[in-house]
């Protein structure tokens, strides 16, 4: 069987020998007798999947005592919602950095419940950079600060972290949370819907300090509000467990192969092909600032739109799919998350060298 190189951006690519894992222990989860999917979740077998799970994700981020590690539902989109409902407790304005796609749905979530003031914007140079913190108005007294790490449709990244002194530091993680080592106490929440660079799509992690739980102003209704998930441990409802059960095999994977160091090197390299090969060239056209070039999504465009379906058409004969710009964008778009191999990224340049040397 042939399996594709996979740079969607989201479901993405997941890591082949854990899909081969999950394959095996189908049918009989360690002599169960039956799936994950089958499984009642507060039974024995499932409640020591969903531990081990939390346990590994809290070594791997090093996530440090006073924060909780949430299993939600509902993907970054309804913590755009929670986070304000849960977060402003009585204050007058939250703060939010304009990156780029994801961080103007978050802001517009947000506005529809509380007072927002986009402290920066990339928005004058068609969000090809991250603005400087010195170029941040930041609030007096506001609630929280978010950002977004990482511009998934952009390719857009952090490469540092905002200074935000006691304000609670708010992060939209979807698209490279566990790519790199993240100071997780430098923050009040993180959230990352699962499908970019973790496991499959019907999970969201959160993980949240102490003081940020139970301190919404109304209390939201129970399914909205921290402090129930926290209180039930992500069991007040029917948690996603088969999703929670292969992200927790990711989370081994990761951890058996030198944590998220290790990762970085890894993922580092594989941006490093890309960046290198498309500086090398004219034919093809990158917009974002170099220091603020995304390590997990690389949008790169075509000297000649006309050209992008044939580009296509010769990447999925050599075995790449998904290549594809956002319609927003344009162009082609590479994700290569934690789940591409290297081999996927040589493949890719390859190609590229051959259509440029043809085409150009
Ligand atoms: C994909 C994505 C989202 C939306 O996630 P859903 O799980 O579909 O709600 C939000 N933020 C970023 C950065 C993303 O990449």
């Amino acid at each position: 069987m042939a399996r594709v190189f996979n740079f969607s951006a989201g479901p993405a690519a997941l890591p082949e020998d854990v899909l081969r894992q999950v394959a095996d222990e189908m049918l009989d989860w360690h002599g169960s007798g039956q799936s994950v999917m089958e499984m009642s979740h507060r039974g024995k077998d499932f409640m020591s999947i969903a531990k081990a799970a939390e346990a590994d994700l809290r070594e791997l981020l090093g996530v440090p005592d006073g924060y909780h590690v949430l299993f939600l539902q509902g993907g970054a989109s309804l913590q755009f919602e929670m986070i304000p409902m849960n977060l402003m407790r009585g204050k007058p304005v939250a703060d939010y950095v304009n990156t780029g796609e994801w961080a103007k749905k978050a802001i517009k979530a947000a506005s529809s419940l509380a007072t927002v003031n986009v402290a920066a914007s990339a928005q004058d140079r068609s969000f090809t950079y991250v603005p400087a913190q010195a170029d941040w108005n930041l609030s007096d007294d506001a609630a929280y600060v978010h950002y977004t790490s990482n511009e998934t449709i952009g390719g857009v990244q952090y490469h540092w972290l905002p200074e935000v002194g006691d304000v609670p530091l708010v992060c939209d993680m979807s698209s490279d949370i566990l790519s790199k080592p993240v100071d997780v106490s430098r923050h009040g929440l993180i959230y990352a819907g699962a499908q970019k660079n973790i496991g499959p799509a019907g999970l969201t992690i959160v993980v949240v300090r102490d003081d940020l739980v139970g301190v919404g102003r109304p209390a939201p209704t129970a399914m909205l509000d921290y402090a129930t998930h926290v209180k039930a441990e992500s069991m007040y409802n029917t948690p996603p467990t088969f999703a929670i059960y292969v992200a927790g095999l990711v989370f081994k994977r990761l951890l058996a192969a030198g944590g998220l160091a290790a990762a970085a090197e890894r993922n580092e390299a594989k941006a490093a092909l890309l960046y290198d090969y498309l500086d090398s060239t004219d034919f093809y056209g990158n917009p974002v600032d170099e220091a603020d070039r995304s390590l997990m999504n690389v949008p790169f465009t075509l000297p000649d739109p006309a050209l992008d379906a044939e580009f296509l058409a010769g990447a999925a004969a050599r075995g790449m799919v998904q290549l594809k710009g956002h319609r927003s964008v344009g162009g082609m778009r590479a994700s290569i998350y934690n789940a591409m191999p290297i081999e996927g990224v040589t493949t890719l340049v390859d190609w590229m060298t051959e259509f440029a040397a043809a085409k150009g």
